[in-house]
């Protein structure tokens, strides 16, 4: 059954007014009424966007990303000096966020994930295939310095990542510019294994790594689907509140 408020029609224009301004005079006395609001908990998507471009642009990010870096090359190089003679310690690397920015296309995107069509960087969008086609990702630096590192200690880099294997020349490409040389493996996403999770591509490819006699003694990336699964003594994880990769 519903309530319905006492109608106001016929009442004359005078009796109007004066109820108005009785009501007035009545709220002037109240607080305000709390809004009524959403359930509490979830955030605002356009603030959200706000803080993540405040967080890259601030250099917040980048401070975080030198933080892990430098946890894991001191940890790579003290590891690597307590192998016997003979041991084959391996760095695992993801790419995108890891070794690779993809910052303009996330942003020109406003952090949408666009999968079809091309790439205009001005005004956008800019598909991600397309993007990573161009081969224009610029370096994490920090994530360079951990690579020379490694390499110095004779520690074996491998690339792991969620591209696909179609992509595989421009990815070389784009990591050779960057400034990335000399890596054991890259590992891409072949025809048919786009069904599991990141996470379970990931840690059967490490098993893979660590079947032809290498020890992983560090795994890098920016999800913890990178990390998750075994298959290496320690894992680093970089920052990335700009997206999320199951
Ligand atoms: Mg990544």
């Amino acid at each position: 059954m519903s309530v319905r408020a006492p109608s106001l029609r016929g009442l004359p224009l005078r009796v109007l007014a004066a109820l108005s301004l009785a009501t007035l005079a009545g709220c002037a006395h109240q607080a305000p009424l709390a809004p009524i609001a959403p359930a509490p908990g979830l955030p605002n998507l356009g603030v959200v966007k706000t803080q993540l471009v405040a967080y890259h642009d601030s250099g917040a990010y980048d401070r975080d990303l030198a933080r892990v870096a430098g946890e894991a090359a001191a940890w790579i190089k003290a590891r690597a000096a307590t192998l016997p003679a003979g041991a084959r310690p391996a760095l695992v690397l993801d790419i995108d966020e890891t070794s690779l920015s993809n910052w303009p296309q996330l942003r020109i995107n406003d952090f949408g994930y666009i999968t079809a069509g091309g790439c205009d960087l001005d005004r956008g969008p800019c598909a991600a295939p397309v993007w990573e086609m161009m081969g224009r990702a610029a370096v994490i630096a920090p994530t360079l310095e951990v690579y020379r590192q490694a390499r110095a200690a004779g520690v074996a880099v491998f690339f792991i990542t969620g591209r696909p294997e179609t992509e595989r020349e421009a990815t070389a490409r784009n990591l050779t510019a960057a400034g990335y040389e000399g890596w054991a493996g890259l590992v891409l996403r072949t025809p048919g294994t786009h069904n599991p999770s990141a996470a379970d591509y990931k840690a059967a490819e490490r098993a893979r790594i660590e079947a032809q006699g290498y020890t992983i003694i560090a795994n890098m990336g920016d999800q913890d689907s990178d990390l998750v699964g075994g298959h290496a003594e320690r894992g680093f994880k970089l920052p990335n509140p700009f997206y999320f990769i199951p």
